[in-house]
């Protein structure tokens, strides 16, 4: 099954194209304060090394924006500076070559600074993202619907983006999110289903660790399985890094997008005849930073071992107190158990040198 994407006008945000028939663009920002130029850098290259294609910076202060110049020249993807309250400084990011800028029209406070901005956006041929956030709705909005309800969330993206079209401005995307899944699901539907303007999906605030990328799995999952999402940001309290090997294992999972080791490894049961978990880890540490698509199975038994073994590129149908290596479904070789993720690696990093 292949899932149909909605389809989007496609934009152009510093050589990245997003929307149109482009793959789901991955994105993330760094928790770095931007200030400190070093650690930044850093940062956006450790993402950029995981795969991520475009980096979000936060801009909220003056000498966040001085330090935009040269991020932007530096940063090996185009750079984004998020802007709240501050008009001032989304036109002082445009002006030190932001390849993109992510405001909420609706905490820039004045409609008349929100057409400055889109202005210079427009002669600058920069990509804005119009960001709705539940927590930050408008008031109107608010007392028409009482609380931030996905068609209030949803109207006020609608409302945005119309004055930005009727201001001949179209080179823009938008984000509906929220901490709430289903609101923040139901959302991004209602716009879907009015516009082709291309959608950034997310669910913010989704938390930390396990809850937080259960959370993001669920609301970006159920998005892009309706075809809705053109770029996406899991967002994880954390190092971002891990917010870019999510998003792939969620791309991958759904078959949208490959890259690097999906392991599949069996939920281990009685049969057991290897202590599992431990040889899982370790082929994942080891296998970790592999851009290649590669699927490794490593199975628990001589049961359903094989056959799934066979099924992947590589695979280990563990035994008892041996293992049978399997290459794209045919059986490499039988090692013993001690010997086996050595044999598998050195195997795969044959095939990752040729
Ligand atoms: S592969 Fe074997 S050990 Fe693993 S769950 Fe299946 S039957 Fe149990």
């Amino acid at each position: 099954m292949v899932i149909q994407r909605r389809k989007t006008r496609e934009i152009d945000l510093g050589g990245v194209k997003i929307g149109g028939s482009n793959p789901v663009v991955v994105q993330s920002m760094t928790s770095t304060k931007t200030r400190e130029l070093e650690k930044t850098l850093e940062q956006i290259n450790s993402l950029y090394r995981a795969g991520c294609e475009i980096v979000r910076v936060a801009v909220p202060g003056e000498e966040d924006v001085e330090a935009l110049e040269e991020i932007v020249k530096k940063s090996p993807m185009p750079v984004i500076a998020d802007i709240h309250f501050r008009p001032d400084f989304a036109l002082k990011s445009m002006e030190r070559r932001a390849h993109g800028i992510r405001i909420n029209p609706g905490n820039i406070g004045d409609e008349g600074k929100v057409r400055e901005i889109v202005e210079e956006a427009r002669r600058r041929r920069v990509v804005i993202r119009i960001g709705v956030n539940s927590g930050s709705l408008e008031k109107d909005l608010l007392e028409k619907y009482g609380s931030p309800t996905a068609q209030a969330l949803a109207e006020s993206a609608l409302r945005w983006s119309e004055k930005f079209e009727k201001w001949g401005y179209t080179n823009f995307k938008v984000s509906i999110k929220g901490s709430d899944v289903l609101t923040c699901v139901e959302a991004n539907k209602i716009f879907a289903q009015q516009t082709d303007i291309p959608l950034h999906i997310g669910i913010t605030e989704a938390g930390f660790g396990e809850s937080g990328v259960i959370k993001s799995s669920v609301g970006i999952g159920i998005l892009l399985y309706l075809g809705i999402g053109d770029t996406l940001r899991v967002s994880l309290t954390g190092n971002p890094v891990e917010e870019v090997e999510v998003a792939y294992q969620i791309l991958g999972s759904l078959g949208l997008r490959k890259r690097g080791v999906e392991i599949i490894s069996c939920p281990t049961c009685g049969r057991i005849e290897v202590d599992l978990p431990k040889v899982v880890k370790e082929v994942k540490e080891k296998l970790k930073g592999v851009e290649k698509p590669l699927k490794v199975a490593i199975m628990g038994c001589v049961v359903n071992g094989p056959g799934e073994a066979k099924e992947a590129d590589w695979g280990l149908a563990c035994g008892k107190g041996r293992a049978v290596l399997f290459k794209k479904g045919k059986v490499v070789k039988t090692v013993r158990e001690e010997e086996m993720v050595k044999a598998l690696l050195e195997e795969i990093e044959r095939e990752l040198k040729d």
